[in-house]
């Protein structure tokens, strides 16, 4: 089969396509023919090596397709179903999955990182991590799902308690998973004050029910969260950006809020100044991954069609780097997908 295969971590032209084995299930797993792959943030930091990983090692946390093979002890799917990926493996023995604190799993590994991924025709994973697609959508939305709308969930509301009528700031308001977080935030209830970074991705932000959206090179965020917020602030900031937007976000929270962070894009060193945070009572949340609770409680709304993902762009497998370069640059507003 097709595939894009690290060989080596560095700039995007890593990438390249490779003619490989189509992986050999288990029995408790299932082949997936892989008809859209989702591109992620993580994709871009195992590949230029921000994260380690073994090599060589077929990029890509999700997908969506269609199974094309089962093990022997997988009962609840049959050749033909049509399914995404859910990448969070999870050893589901560990004391906190037994607690259903997946996200805590003491051998989580993500699809495309400790494991080969989806950017391939073929990918292998256990049954338990595929899920029907939504009725009435494509692979292409399908592929859009998993990794963006559970870690907004997560975030917004095992970490972060959304609560209706909540204020809620939105960093990144035009990424894949900003997009996921002004949809939550809003189908909630919440007010939603969004972040994006250029004046096109403003009327974007505001189409997807943003209250109000700020342009963080041309606006003073701080002053300008402080004047919508009648001077008080967010109750939760949904910080992603790292320590470019760090002091920022934390200045935007009012007194006793809830910032819930992950990702730290633009890099991993943020100031703090203690007595500030402490003082204010300020709750600092970080986040990593979703608990089984959270995917279910998304597909739930998923399948009502109140929440759908928005696709930037498709690119041909083969065009994998420039889908890398694309999301570096920041060019793009929603979900970019590869189509092998
Ligand atoms: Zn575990």
């Amino acid at each position: 089969m097709k595939a894009i295969v690290l060989e080596r971590q560095g700039p995007p032209d890593v990438l390249t396509l490779r003619d490989v084995e189509v992986p050999r299930i288990g029995e408790d797993e299932v082949l997936v023919r892989v008809e859209a792959a989702g591109v992620n943030r993580l994709d871009v930091w195992v590949r230029s090596g921000v994260y380690k990983t073994e090599m060589p090692r077929v990029l890509g946390s999700e997908a969506a397709g269609v199974v094309s093979e089962v093990g022997g002890k997988v009962s609840h799917l049959s050749v033909g179903d049509r399914v995404f990926i859910d990448p969070a493996l999870t050893d589901g023995s560990c004391s906190f999955c037994l607690q259903g604190k997946q996200s805590l799993c003491e051998n989580l590994k993500l699809v495309g990182f400790g494991a080969d991924g989806c950017y391939a025709e073929y990918v292998k994973v256990p049954a338990v991590n595929v899920h029907p697609i939504p009725r009435g959508w494509g692979f292409e939305e399908a592929a859009a799902l998993a990794v963006n709308y559970f870690t907004a969930w997560h975030c917004l509301m095992a970490r972060a308690s959304l609560q209706p009528g909540s204020t809620v700031l939105v960093v990144g308001g035009g990424s894949g998973v900003g997009v996921a977080a002004i949809q939550i935030s809003k189908l909630l209830g919440a007010e939603v004050i969004a972040l994006v970074g250029d004046e096109w991705k403003r009327e974007k932000a505001r189409g997807l029910g943003a209250d109000h959206v700020l342009n963080r090179r041309r606006e003073n965020i701080v002053e300008e969260v402080l004047r919508l917020t009648g001077g008080k602030g967010v109750d939760i900031v949904f910080e992603h950006a790292g320590e470019k937007m760090w002091e920022t976000a934390l200045k935007s929270l009012r007194p006793g809020g809830t910032m819930v962070f992950f990702g730290a894009t633009s890099g991993d060193e943020g100031r703090l100044s203690i007595r500030y945070a402490y003082r204010r009572q300020l709750n600092l949340v970080g986040s990593y991954s979703w608990d089984k609770k959270d995917v279910f409680n998304t597909l739930k709304i998923l399948e009502t069609g109140r929440l759908k993902p928005v696709i930037d762009t498709v690119y041909p497998l083969a065009d994998a780097s420039k889908s890398h370069m694309r999301m570096e640059r920041d060019e793009h507003f929603g979900k970019i997908i590869l189509k092998p």
